[in-house]
């Protein structure tokens, strides 16, 4: 893997904003990256800059802020970071799932390289975070495939979680009280019209979601397959 070049916490957190604005078909605009940091918008145009000079992003007016393939690289491997220690501080040390995003936060800028490629060797060189979410490789192959959301879905469609936001433990911990976490299996069953609840079938179990809640948990719909006639002879079931 190539050297890291030496940046400052704060510039390697643009990077990573601006990687996630534009997987997300954000512009990184000024207020988007500010928004996105939680920093005064007063503020980020300097630090744009200064990552232009590096050469890590380009600012282009009326569009925004893009990384270039250098700023791109820099930015997966902060994100192979993060996720290698999500995995590790859930696998090796007991942490829950719902409690290792602000600790990775902190230490994918502080680990060496040689202790996260140890990590992901005892791991066994995972694929995916306890999320979900792809590990970009060392050499800074990812899964960049778009998905569905809960809440992009159809009533009547099933579907595999594959993946959830871990920006908010709580938000994490009310999805796993309802068994949603990577690998369920959920069926959407009606949707309130004017963006109401979603109501969906865990398992067997039954549960109301907010749409601000779905929209945080993608999924793989299961290819729509034609449904067959029902036999003559099925006895008739609850529709619960
Ligand atoms: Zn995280």
């Amino acid at each position: 893997m190539k050297a890291r070049p030496e940046l400052t916490v704060e510039a390697e957190d643009y990077l990573k904003a601006i990687y996630e604005l534009e997987r997300a078909d954000a512009a990184a605009g000024t207020n988007a990256v500010a928004e996105r940091l939680g920093v005064a918008a007063a503020s980020v145009s300097g630090m744009l800059q200064r990552l232009g000079r590096l050469g890590l992003v380009k600012t282009e007016r009326y569009r925004g802020t893009r990384l270039t393939e250098p700023g791109r690289t820099v930015a997966l491997q902060l994100i192979r970071r993060h996720r290698i220690i999500e995995s590790y501080l859930v696998a090796r040390l007991g942490f829950a799932w719902d409690d290792v995003h602000d600790e990775a936060e902190r230490l994918e800028h502080a680990a060496s390289p040689e202790l996260i490629e140890r990590m992901a060797e005892v791991l066994g060189n995972p694929t995916a975070d306890p999320h979900g979410a792809p590990i970009p490789t060392a050499e800074g192959m990812v899964d960049e495939r778009r998905l569905a959301s809960i809440a992009a879905l159809e009533p009547g469609a099933g579907a595999k979680v594959l993946r959830m936001s871990d920006r908010d433990p709580k938000l994490l911990r009310y999805l796993a009280g309802r068994g949603i976490r990577p690998g369920a299996r959920i069926r959407v069953e009606a949707k309130e019209p004017f963006d109401g609840p979603i109501i969906l079938t865990v398992g067997r179990k039954r549960h109301t979601i907010a749409p601000g809640a779905a929209g945080n948990v993608w999924v793989e719909p299961d290819t729509a397959v034609r449904r067959p006639p029902k036999p003559k002879t099925a006895r008739s079931r609850p529709s619960a």
